[in-house]
């Protein structure tokens, strides 16, 4: 495979980039100075050695533990469940959220072969029963079916844990169903998490 080749095929991996665009980009970079490329490069390997899931919720964060969990003016009595470290960058945007979180890593999907071992619950449970601070569990995972199979997920190996004296919600449907919660504005996002009801 030749080097253009090669490095379109990366970039058509990528979210959003079909073959055209990777081939656009590649032939772009091709005209920048190579000290471009060069930094381009760097920036990705950096990218992966510093970057880490937080010890405590598995947000992105280059310390220990991440941003929200170091910020002692969050409530960390209220946990929100997310699928992925993006979608708290979009419920962060919409600004009315004062809790703390956990990053699940994904959903239940299996035709993609994710099965319950492969998301944090077990550590989200964990986090929950230790110390007895967590009184609220909003589940925020995505209005799609993969989205509600996880989310009933998350309420059964609570239950299951017997942490009965902990609530455990729902985001409001204010979401359009089968949406993203990465890609809804902060009005909407605000409204879910405001309009949450008991699972
Ligand atoms: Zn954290």
């Amino acid at each position: 495979m030749s080097a253009i080749d090669e490095l379109a095929t990366e970039f058509a991996k990528l979210p959003g980039i079909g073959r055209k665009t990777a081939l656009r980009l590649t032939y772009h970079l091709l005209k920048q100075p190579t000290d471009q490329s060069r930094r381009l490069a760097q920036s990705l390997l950096t990218l992966g050695e510093r970057v880490r899931p937080c010890e405590r919720c598995f947000n992105l964060t280059e310390e220990a533990l991440c941003d929200v969990c170091r910020d002692p003016r969050r409530d960390q009595s209220v946990v929100c469940v997310v699928e992925e470290a993006s979608d708290i960058g979009a419920i962060e945007r919409a600004g009315e959220y004062r809790g703390v979180y956990h990053v699940l890593g994904g959903r239940l999907s299996p035709l993609e072969g994710v099965g319950p071992d492969d998301l944090t619950v077990a550590r989200l449970v964990e986090r929950v029963g230790a110390g007895g601070v967590v009184r609220e569990v909003i589940v925020a995972t995505n209005p799609s079916l993969e989205g509600e199979a996880t989310a009933l997920l998350v309420r059964r190996e609570l239950s299951a844990a017997g942490a009965s004296e902990v609530t455990v919600t729902r985001i409001a449907l204010g979401l359009p169903v089968g949406g993203d919660l990465e890609y809804a504005d902060g009005v909407t996002i605000a409204r879910a998490l405001s309009a949450r009801r008991a699972m």
